[in-house]
C-alpha cells in the first residue's frame, strides 16, 4: 500500500509518501517547506498563502520520490487554522479524484501520538502530545482516545512562543528559550495543575514580568534564568499529569508526540519519571514529533486498510477537529 500524505495545519506545508512494503529506513518519505513570519506569531491568512504555493510543490516531489502509484491520498481535517486546513483540504479532494484513489481525513493530534505508538510497538501507552497549539494527555479506552487531561488555555508551544515574542525573538521560540535555558538559574514562576488538567496563561504572564523587571533596570531574574524556570515548571506540570495518568490508566508505557517534544530537557525529565516507577518511555525522531505529513500518510494507512475513507462531500475540514471525537476503526481488536 503507497498512500500519500498530505499536512498543512499551520506552519508546515508538508506532503509525504509512506509505502507499507519498504524497509523501515526507506518506508516513509517527507517534504516539508515551512512558513516562516517575517515579524510575529503565525498570521493565519499568511499561513494560508503559504500553503497554496508550497503545496504543489512538496506534493511533486513526495510523487516523483514515490517508487509506484499511489493507493490513497489522506489529509488533515483537523484541528487547526482554518484558512490552512480549508486550502489543503481542497487539495487532497482534488489529487484524490485525479488519481481516482480513496481520500482519508486524518485528525492531526491523533497522528501526532500514533506515529509513537507504532513505533514503539507499545501496546496501550499513555500519550503526551506536546505542541504548538495544544497540549494533552490521552489514554485508549472503548474505541476512542480520551483525554485525561489537558491545558485550560492555550497550547504549550504557544504559550513559550508568547513568551519570546514579547522578548523580540522570532518565531519559532522552542528552540531559542531551550537554548537560552542552558545558561539560566531557577527564578520562582507559578506552577499550575488543577486536577488532570494545567493552565499556561498565568506563567507566561509571569515569565514576562520577570523579564520587564530586569530590562527597567531591576536587578530581578536574566532572560537566561526566565527561560530555564520556564522550561522547568511547565515540563514538570506536563510530567506531573503524564505519570498521574499512568498510574490511574495502570499502564506502563508512555509515548511523547507534538514539536515541544523535540525539547532535551521535556524528554529528559519525561524518560527520568518513567524510569522511577519502572515505565517504558518513546519519543518519535524530531522528523516525526513537529508537524510533518509522514504521519498523516502512517495513519491514512491503518485506516485505508480498516475501510476508513471518506466520501468528498463529507470531507469538509474541521478547526476544532477534537482527537476523543475520532472513533478508532484501526484498533478494532482492542478492548483495553
Ligand atoms: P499543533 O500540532 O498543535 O497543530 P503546531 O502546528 O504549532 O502544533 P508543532 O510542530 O507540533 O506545530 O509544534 C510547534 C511548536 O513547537 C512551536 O510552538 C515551537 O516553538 C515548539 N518547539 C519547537 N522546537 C522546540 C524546542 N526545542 N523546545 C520547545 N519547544 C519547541
Amino acid at each position: 500500500l503507497r498512500v500519500l500524505g498530505i499536512e498543512g495545519t499551520a506552519w508546515a506545508a508538508s506532503a509525504a509518501v509512506y509505502d507499507t512494503d519498504a524497509s523501515d529506513s526507506d518506508a516513509v518519505f517527507i517534504e516539508t517547506d515551512a512558513y516562516q513570519p517575517e515579524s510575529g506569531g503565525i498570521h493565519p491568512r499568511e499561513a494560508a498563502e503559504h500553503m497554496s504555493d508550497a503545496i504543489p510543490e512538496v506534493v511533486e516531489t513526495a510523487l516523483a520520490a514515490a517508487d509506484g502509484e499511489i493507493d490513497a491520498v489522506a489529509f488533515s481535517r483537523g484541528p487547526g487554522l482554518g484558512p490552512c486546513l480549508r486550502t489543503v483540504g481542497t487539495a487532497a479532494r482534488a489529487l484524490a479524484q485525479t488519481l481516482d484513489v480513496p481520500l482519508v481525513g486524518v485528525n492531526h493530534m491523533v497522528a501526532h501520538l500514533e506515529i509513537g505508538r507504532q513505533q514503539s510497538g507499545f501496546d496501550s501507552p499513555v500519550c503526551l502530545n506536546a505542541s504548538g497549539a495544544n497540549a494533552h494527555v490521552l489514554g485508549y479506552r472503548n474505541g476512542r482516545y480520551r483525554v485525561l487531561g489537558e491545558t485550560m488555555d492555550t497550547g504549550v508551544g504557544n504559550a513559550i512562543d508568547k513568551f519570546t515574542r514579547h522578548v523580540g525573538w522570532s518565531h519559532p521560540g522552542g528552540p531559542k528559550v531551550e537554548e537560552a535555558a542552558r545558561d539560566g538559574e531557577y527564578t520562582e514562576l507559578p506552577y499550575v495543575v488543577k486536577g488532570m488538567d494545567f493552565s499556561f496563561s498565568g506563567i507566561m504572564s509571569a515569565a514576562k514580568d520577570a523579564y520587564d523587571g530586569r530590562r527597567n533596570g531591576g536587578d530581578g531574574a536574566t532572560v537566561e534564568d526566565v527561560c530555564f524556570s520556564l522550561q522547568e515548571n511547565v515540563f514538570a506540570m506536563l510530567t506531573e499529569v503524564a505519570e498521574r495518568a499512568l498510574s490511574l490508566t495502570g499502564s506502563d508505557e508512555l509515548v511523547l508526540g507534538g514539536g515541544v517534544g523535540q525539547n532535551a530537557r521535556l524528554r529528559e525529565m519525561l524518560r527520568e519519571m518513567c524510569d522511577q516507577r519502572g515505565a517504558e518511555f518513546y519519543a518519535p525522531d524530531p522528523r516525526f514529533l513537529r508537524d510533518n505529513a509522514g504521519m498523516i500518510a502512517v495513519l491514512g494507512a491503518e485506516m485505508v486498510r480498516a475501510g476508513d475513507t471518506i466520501a468528498v462531500e463529507e470531507s469538509a475540514v474541521d478547526p476544532n477537529f477534537r482527537p476523543d471525537q475520532v472513533d478508532v476503526s484501526w484498533r478494532g481488536d482492542d478492548e483495553s
